[in-house]
């Protein structure tokens, strides 16, 4: 798997999180080691219209995509639901999870659930188009992606701390 981040003032601690995410997401998400070598996933930090989305690229194989481009708008993410300032490490966890929330749907157009065609997103062959926030909130994919978002920050989480900890001494060596 190759993984590009383009950022401007993101910290390398948090690169290297969302590094790990994209291998963890992709092999939890029962994604062969066969398939995911041969992903390539361009995550773009920035200003978007959406807090994420994950897009097939434009000059990838479209029946059977193995390139992908991410945008995540981290700007988006400053301040919670209810409208409060997110701290630092609360900011980080919301970046990954919404990295962890696209990478499901990176596995459903691997998984061939979700596709890219001339009549726009399908499902399982069928085009949803969303008429509204509800809507959006009731789509197959959408329930998928919510659905494992946590859990899936979770998991990473119990393995991202452990590491740390195993690494404590060499990662303040270096500090
Ligand atoms: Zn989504």
């Amino acid at each position: 798997m190759r993984v590009k981040i383009h950022s401007k003032h993101v910290d390398f601690k948090l690169k290297a999180a969302m590094h790990s995410m994209c291998g963890y997401a992709i092999s939890s998400l029962g994604i062969s080691n066969r398939i995911a070598k041969n992903l390539n996933l361009t995550i773009h930090m920035g200003h978007h219209a959406t807090e994420g989305e994950a897009r097939v690229a434009k000059d990838a194989n479209r029946y059977r995509p193995r390139d992908f481009k991410i945008y995540l708008d981290h700007h988006r993410m400053d301040k919670d639901d209810y409208n409060r300032t997110l701290g630092d490490t609360e900011w980080g966890h919301r970046v990954l999870r919404t990295l962890a929330h696209e990478l499901v749907h990176v596995k459903q157009y691997i998984r061939g659930e979700l596709s890219w065609r001339d009549a726009g997103l399908l499902w399982k062959g069928v085009n949803h188009n969303p008429k509204n926030l509800l809507h959006y909130y009731d789509l197959p994919y959408e329930i998928e992606a919510n659905g494992r978002e946590y859990g899936l920050l979770f998991g990473f989480l119990l393995v991202w701390t452990g590491l740390e900890k195993k690494f404590e001494k060499e990662l303040k060596e270096f500090a």
